[in-house]
């Protein structure tokens, strides 16, 4: 079968490394990929916001699955597209992808379907969003309803912080995604991230993460889209991963189909894990990145079967099977990350993959045939050990064998849990 990839970060790579490794997968193609992609896969150029353009290619080049990596396309609809056309795609519909694409959508489903979440009011004005607030005490929650690449939450400390972040909501900070704004309860405990599979019906336990937004270390500084990340999450026990489905993502999978409004692909679950329980902070419509490259390195089930399944409503009786090790991520950034990174710095990798370690790209290209940084986030080390400690320090180690001069990474990836693991 030929399968079509759509992304180009570490995400992607991946997600390619192992569709690439079924016997099932003919060909592989990707768009628009990256360096490290393009080792497992042809590139081609294609623009994923060219619906047309994506199914004529899928119909020429008799591509039986497309998977699409980042959010945008599946808000924007491209699934809907392949679907009309024929192709099985992994990945939600433009209504479904509203679990993501609307905190709103989401807050109310929650409320429909009693699952636990932080109190909430969705505002669609200045002045309703000012009385809101009024009902929650400080720290006060503040999301832009649409997609920000991760940017749209504002925590604020007080209520004349709370304000002026909503004036500069509803002035059009985020633009569109801003039009409304769900104010919510804070809530207190450790993040977790879960993972399921769904073809709308069928549910597919698919691992849990932890990843590390801040970018600096000890988790200060601005927020990234993920300094680094392991699976799986030891805070999240087998006792609350089974909460977690019964009271999370079955009543989402089972309302979103009861409401004519079937979800499919992998439903991502940022939880809170309070001391009430795990409550759900947000949904995602994709897989995370960084913590897609810690969950697909131990995954041991063939990911295109799996995948494909999905895709064509048979999920039910699949089995992913994941290594009893632990896999952790260190991302490397270019200088200026999370600000405007510096460009076009060489990197060289040396032996880091001598050690079994595994380098994901995500922001890099090649020029004059070296390989240089190209994004904020530009590689993802990665490699497993019996626990997080020994895995940290052999993903430590393949760094340290990476020349990237104008690069840097946090050296504390896994603290929390090292830290639990030495007491
Ligand atoms: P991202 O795409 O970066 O995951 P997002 O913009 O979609 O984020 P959320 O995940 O909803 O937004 O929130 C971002 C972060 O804000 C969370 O990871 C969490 O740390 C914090 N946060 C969100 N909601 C709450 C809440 N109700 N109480 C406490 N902290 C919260």
């Amino acid at each position: 079968m030929n399968i079509l990839l759509l992304g180009s970060g570490g995400r992607e790579h991946a997600l390619a490394w192992k569709l690439a490794q079924s016997p099932s997968c003919t060909k592989l193609y990707a768009a628009p990929g990256n360096p490290g992609i393009g080792e497992e896969a042809e590139l081609v150029s294609l623009d994923a916001g060219d619906h047309g353009a994506v199914a004529s290619f899928c119909t020429e080049h008799a591509v039986g699955l497309v998977v699409i990596g980042p959010e945008a396309p599946l808000v924007d609809g491209l699934a809907d597209t392949l679907r009309a056309a024929g192709i099985p795609v992994f990945g939600p519909s433009k209504e479904a992808a509203q679990l993501e694409g609307s905190k709103g959508f989401t807050k109310d489903l929650c409320q429909r379907a009693s699952i636990p979440t932080a109190g909430y009011v969705r505002a669609t004005t200045l002045d309703e969003a000012k009385k809101a607030l009024l009902a929650f005490a400080a720290p006060y929650v503040l999301k832009a309803d649409g997609l920000a690449a991760g940017k749209g939450v504002v925590i604020a400390e007080t209520r004349e912080e709370a304000e002026a972040a909503l004036i500069d909501m509803f002035g059009g900070k985020f633009g569109e995604a801003g039009a409304e704004v769900v104010i919510e309860e804070f809530l207190e405990g450790e993040e977790a991230s879960f993972f399921a599979l769904t073809d709308g019906t069928a549910i597919l336990p698919f691992g849990s993460a932890q990843d590390h937004k801040r970018v600096g270390e000890g988790d200060t500084g601005p927020n990234t889209g993920g300094m680094g990340a392991y699976s799986p999450a030891p805070v999240l026990t087998p006792d609350l991963e089974a909460q977690v489905l019964r009271e999370i993502i079955e009543p989402t999978v089972a309302t979103m189909r009861a409401e004519g409004n079937p979800y499919s692909g992998v439903l991502y679950a940022g939880l809170m894990l309070t001391a009430k329980g795990p409550q759900l902070i947000e949904y995602n419509c994709r897989f995370g990145d960084p913590e897609c490259q810690v969950l697909i390195t131990r995954l041991e089930s063939d990911l295109t079967e799996i995948m494909l399944a999905c895709a064509t409503g048979e999920l039910s009786g699949q089995e992913a099977k994941f290594s009893d090790k632990t896999a952790i991520t260190v991302v490397m950034a270019a200088e200026g990350y999370p600000g405007t990174p510096e460009k076009g710095g060489p990197i060289d990798l040396g032996a880091s993959e001598a050690g079994g370690a595994k380098v994901f790209h995500a922001g890099t290209a090649i020029k004059d045939g070296t390989l240089v940084a190209n994004g904020g986030r530009v590689l993802n080390v990665t490699a497993t050990g019996a626990n997080v400690t020994e895995a940290a320090a052999a993903a430590y180690t393949a760094v340290e064998a990476i020349d990237f001069p104008s690069g840097f990474y946090r050296s504390d990836i896994g603290h929390r849990e090292i830290a639990r693991e030495a007491a």
